[in-house]
């Protein structure tokens, strides 16, 4: 049985710092999962969330968007969907899917125009308890220690997504792949790619990051692009991959420049797939669109079941984010916020562990 009451960081007011308080244990209904957290990390785009609210929060909010919880309760319709008390899950953010909507019916629950967003329009995971939709949860492989969990929380944000953008890129055998951006979520991507067998480079403007990828032999190659114009970037990638320009770019990271160089380097017919988000437009040459007939292709965080296919094929693989091995507790999430927002992110991704 869960408590009565139970501690959470709070943000109480738009780009405040959380506050800690103890308050109600959430109480599952219909389809809920109530789950106590074991491990929740912390992503950017919490602090965008807490420092300028994306435009969809109110607050007071309890932030958090990406965990390993064990399941306490369940609420009466979430057995249906598979789930028992002591399950490990996981989910990607999405809670409340209706699936009943256009969207939902035709295209799918990701696009759901009734769903919340856990920690973004919903109570999310900074706490030691939240609601977890089983619609969207997934059970991850058990017995797994509070490490475990930590390496594997990333996955239902980072790695989900990357997994998502390499599925709608239709990678055939033999292909050659560039990521553009070498952090928590070009890292993976690198990795999940070697190892579905295509050649693999990887793009970015910090030589640390680049070299990482390199030592660990994920990579066929490394461009270093400060400076660079794309049709040099596009000359470097050719270089490379024996003076061809590449089948697919995945764009990580919101850089103006790092659009328009993967457009640089892709072949005609080529796909571009943007995950990472551009704060201000992007100037890019239609003309180049049309007449090398590209495929500029959207990212998104996929649904339960390609969730649970991106977690098996990690495992299957063995590759999971990089976890900074500070032992984080949720009373530090402050400062936590604060290393995220100076960039100080080079020792993988910061773990708040629970019990
Ligand atoms: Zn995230
Ligand atoms: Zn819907």
């Amino acid at each position: 049985m869960a408590p009565p009451t139970m501690k959470a960081a709070i943000c109480k007011e738009l780009g405040k710092p959380l506050i800690i308080e103890q308050i109600p244990t959430p109480t599952p209904n219909a389809r809920d999962l109530l789950v106590r957290v074991k491990v929740a990390t912390v992503c950017h785009s919490d602090t965008a969330l807490i420092d300028t609210g994306l435009g969809m929060a109110t607050f007071p909010l309890i932030p958090g968007h990406e965990a390993i919880s064990v399941v306490e309760d369940l609420g009466p319709d979430a057995a249906a969907h598979g789930f028992k008390k002591g399950d490990l899950v996981g989910a990607p953010a999405w809670h409340n899917i209706c699936f009943s909507c256009r969207e939902c019916v035709e295209i799918g629950p990701s696009f759901c125009t009734r769903k919340l967003v856990k920690g973004v329009s919903c109570e999310g995971y900074f706490a030691e308890y939240t609601l977890v939709d089983a619609a969207t949860a997934v059970v991850v492989p058990g017995g797994a220690g509070v490490e475990d969990a930590a390496r594997l929380s990333p996955l239902f944000c980072a790695g989900v997504t990357v997994w998502d953008a390499l599925r709608r890129a239709q990678l055939q055998p033999g292909e050659a792949l560039g990521v553009v951006g070498i952090g928590g979520l070009g890292e993976i991507a690198v990795r999940y790619a070697q190892a579905l067998g295509v050649r693999v480079f990887g793009l970015d403007v910090s030589e640390r990051q680049l070299q990482g990828v390199v030592e660990k032999g994920v990579v066929d190659g490394v461009v270093n692009v400060r400076g660079l114009a794309p049709l040099e970037v596009r000359g470097k990638v050719a270089e490379l991959n024996g003076g061809r320009p590449l089948d697919v770019v995945v764009v990580t990271v919101g850089a103006v420049p790092a659009y328009q160089s993967a457009l640089a380097m892709v072949r005609p017919e080529g796909r571009v797939i943007a995950v990472g988000i551009p704060e201000q437009d992007v100037p890019v040459s239609m003309a180049l669109v049309a007449t090398q007939a590209l495929k500029v292709i959207g990212g998104r965080v996929p649904d339960q079941v390609d969730c649970a296919r991106c977690v098996d094929f990690s495992f299957r693989k063995g590759i999971f984010p990089r976890v900074n091995p500070r032992q984080f507790q949720l009373e530090d999430i402050n400062e936590m916020l604060d290393l995220m927002r100076a960039g100080k992110v080079e020792d993988g991704r910061m773990a708040i562990r629970f019990f």
